[in-house]
């Protein structure tokens, strides 16, 4: 619990308004831990009561979405949108479309974003968006329907220097195309208002990759720095195989490691050859399927039921990049025992509360979400910035500035967790790093 008593204050009372949110709280909990010595130096952010400022959303909305299915029945979902902090920027950050998504989620999602977005270096500030609608099975009309009916009213809360969403779990490049289309059919506008675009419409090179190589940057430049070492020869396990888990992937193979394990929400494929990602990008990309195809094309590759089960192999370095909370204590206890020398977050926050302190205890190389996966974000700011431009960089240009970012916030953030006295624990530093920049934009704008 907490030393400080204005800390205490506000998360007690931040329980007290967003009762059974787990994950907001989870979220708030883990940042508002990491905070208390800065608290301690400063003693403006309790004048200026900072701290429950940005624990409150500036903007919170839910909406109905109605749309028509296959069968001619009307379905009903339900939106959301939170704009969290824009103290550095406009709001930004995705839309989810998943049965699970709630508020809890929406918000812890959107409460991480401001401390992502505002280590990037670039002018954003944080919000999240999306839908407990299931994209899974349904046809092309139907998803263009949900979306159409979606951006009706999302579009009355968006816009390119308010905020600008981008994709995330179930928002791919076909959902971003229809909500792109019908955003300009309303307001008769061609702009930067979504990032993720096609590259035909205004879409940047490198942003279908750029979470998953951002995130192998990051670790690349955090296994040089911290132990002199590499992904050369590096056995990976990378959870999920969606648009982060394949680029990662992809990227792992390009710095000289072997991918040997890979997930969906069933279960999880080992093969011990090395897994061939062209044969994972087919079975998901373009056929939508399951991740247990794989074995109809490799069959010495194993299928194991179950995607928990996938931090049981053995392996060098560990990549979640599937979902929230999706590695728990025991799992960190094992990917230990079996020699991980390092756990970089490509989903947002794959590790439960207790897993990434044993990883951090146990001085395994810890890369947290809101550091490692910044990559998607940071580009989607390279995709304003080319709008805002009307004009285009080449792949080599955005990737070029994609790794020089991502080296930039491995250092920022390991240089404050050795300032703050533990180098281990790049939570803090990467919570204090981003803190800092919110921090003074909120200062020098006065109370709002
Ligand atoms: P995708 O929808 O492309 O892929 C998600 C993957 O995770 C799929 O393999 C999916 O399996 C699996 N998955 C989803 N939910 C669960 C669950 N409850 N249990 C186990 N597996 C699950 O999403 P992304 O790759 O875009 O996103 C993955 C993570 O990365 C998310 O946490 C997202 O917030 C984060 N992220 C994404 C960014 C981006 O640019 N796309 C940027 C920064 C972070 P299945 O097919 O079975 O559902």
């Amino acid at each position: 619990m907490f030393k400080n008593e204005y800390v205490r204050k506000v998360y007690e009372d931040v329980v007290r308004k967003n009762p059974n949110e787990k994950e907001f709280l989870q979220a708030v909990y883990e940042v508002l831990e990491s905070l208390e010595d800065v608290v301690e130096n400063n003693s403006e952010i309790e004048k200026q009561n900072i701290l429950s400022r940005i624990v409150e959303p500036e903007r919170f909305v839910s909406f109905r979405v109605a749309w028509v299915d296959d069968e001619g029945k009307v379905q009903v979902n339900r939106g959301y949108r939170v704009q969290f902090n824009s103290a550095i920027g406009p709001y930004k950050g995705g839309l989810r479309f998943h049965p699970s998504v709630n508020a809890s989620i929406i918000k812890f999602l959107g409460f991480e974003q401001c401390f992502k977005n505002s280590l990037t270096g670039l002018p954003m500030g944080g919000g999240k968006g999306g839908s407990d609608f299931d994209p899974k099975g349904k046809s092309n009309r139907e998803i263009m329907a949900f979306c159409q009916s979606f951006m009706s009213e999302l579009y009355r809360h968006i816009g390119e220097n308010t905020d600008v969403p981008a994709g995330d779990i179930g928002v791919g490049a076909r959902e971003i195309g229809y909500l792109y289309g019908q955003y300009k059919r309303i307001k008769n506008e061609s702009v930067g208002v979504l990032t993720g675009k096609g590259l035909s419409y205004g879409g940047s090179l490198a942003r279908t990759e750029a979470t998953g190589f951002g995130l192998c940057y990051f670790t690349q430049k955090m296994l040089q720095t911290m132990k002199n070492d590499s992904f050369e020869n590096k056995n990976v396990i990378i959870s999920g195989s969606g648009n982060v888990a394949i680029y990662a992937a992809v990227k792992v193979y390009e710095l000289g490691g072997k991918v040997l394990a890979m997930s969906d929400s069933n279960g999880y494929i080992y093969d011990k050859s090395g897994i061939d990602i062209n044969i994972v990008k087919e079975i998901k990309e373009v056929k939508r399927g399951r991740i247990k195809e794989y074995v109809n094309y490799v069959p010495s590759a194993k299928y194991v039921e179950g995607c928990k089960n996938i931090w049981q192999v053995k392996c060098d370095i560990a990549l979640p990049c599937a979902t929230q909370n999706e590695l728990d204590e025991d799992d960190a206890k094992t990917l230990v025992k079996n020699g991980c020398i390092a756990v970089c977050e490509g989903a947002n926050m794959p590790s439960t509360a207790k897993a990434a302190a044993y990883f951090v205890s146990n001085h395994i190389l810890f890369g947290p979400a809101k550091a490692a996966n910044a990559g998607g974000v940071a580009t989607s700011g390279l995709e304003m910035c080319q709008n805002s431009m009307r004009y285009y960089w080449s792949f080599k240009e955005v990737d070029d500035k994609l790794k020089e970012i991502m080296e930039n916030i491995f250092i920022n953030i390991y240089s404050t967790a050795k300032k703050y006295g533990d180098e281990y624990n790049l939570i803090k530093g990467a919570n204090i790093a981003g803190f800092e920049k919110i921090l003074n934009a909120m200062l020098a704008q006065g109370v709002y």
